[in-house]
């Protein structure tokens, strides 16, 4: 296909295990700034897409485009490092260092033969470092052990240790798992400030907060999209009410 506007395009992409199609022949494209709800009854294949995009499970066909470049048989590091940022469902953050560390050594390191980082001024990697904060809510929390973070500032934590890199496309699995209401109106505040500057994708259950974030909705189903659209069209859809939102 030629060149396209949109940031993600993915065609004809699947996946087997042991001949199981766990994705089949899925096409998706997301624009620029969009941010994309994707969802669908457990093991519908929501996950599994994010791992073929991010690189974690290869494909058996297809294409993913980001940007117009192909990342199908690209190495995960490859992947982070044209813009494409994933946060799994448990946080992986350093538990006994402080938040601003743990926000400082998420930025990207340079690639020069002495490592450019020694160079980077350590000015510019705190105001980043600032920035970020800000925007996830804990600026006034840069000295607290992550350890000690609630859960839902974990979650906030891990995304912004992904922000630092500035990816131009940020996928998130389940953000909202275990936290409280005011979390996830937070959350919900967040993902919004988040899409200003980039693309979104996030899979999620709870239709309240989908239809709070969502510019658009995916619903998946065995490998496959049934449905894509606005929460009012997806909702009223028949098909997605038979195999997900009647249960
Ligand atoms: P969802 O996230 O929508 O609940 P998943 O993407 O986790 O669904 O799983 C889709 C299907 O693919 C499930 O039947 C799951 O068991 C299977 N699956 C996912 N990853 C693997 C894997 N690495 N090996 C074998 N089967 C897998
Ligand atoms: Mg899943």
């Amino acid at each position: 296909m030629s060149n396209t506007d949109f940031v993600l395009a993915i065609e004809d992409l699947s996946v087997s295990f042991d001949g199981f199609k766990a994705i089949d022949t899925l096409t998706l494209y997301l624009d620029r700034g969009e941010l994309r709800v994707i969802i669908g009854p457990n093991g519908a294949g929501k996950t599994t897409l994010l791992d073929l995009i991010c690189g974690k499970t290869r494909a058996t066909g297809g294409s993913i485009k980001f940007k117009n470049e192909e990342m199908l048989g690209q190495a995960e590091h490859k992947i982070v490092r044209a813009g494409i940022g994933r946060k799994f469902q448990t946080p992986s953050i350093y538990e006994n260092l402080p938040v601003f560390k743990n926000l400082e050594v998420s930025f990207p390191r340079g690639r020069g033969v002495f490592g450019a980082l020694a160079f980077k001024c350590t000015d510019d990697v705190s105001s980043r470092v600032q920035e970020v904060a800000t925007e996830i809510g804990l600026a006034d929390k840069l000295d607290m052990e992550a350890g000690l973070l609630s859960h839902g500032e974990k979650q906030w934590l891990e995304i912004g240790m992904l922000l630092m890199q500035d990816p131009e496309l940020l996928m998130l699995d389940e953000p909202i798992a275990g936290m409280s209401a005011r979390e996830r109106d937070l959350t919900a505040e967040l993902l919004k400030r988040i899409c200003q500057n980039r693309s979104v994708i996030v899979i999620e259950h709870d239709m309240e907060f989908v239809k709070r974030i969502a510019h658009k909705v995916t619903v998946m189903h065995q490998g496959k999209i049934l449905a894509e659209g606005s929460m009012e069209q997806v909702q009223k859809d028949e098909r997605v009410i038979d195999v997900y939102l009647g249960h």
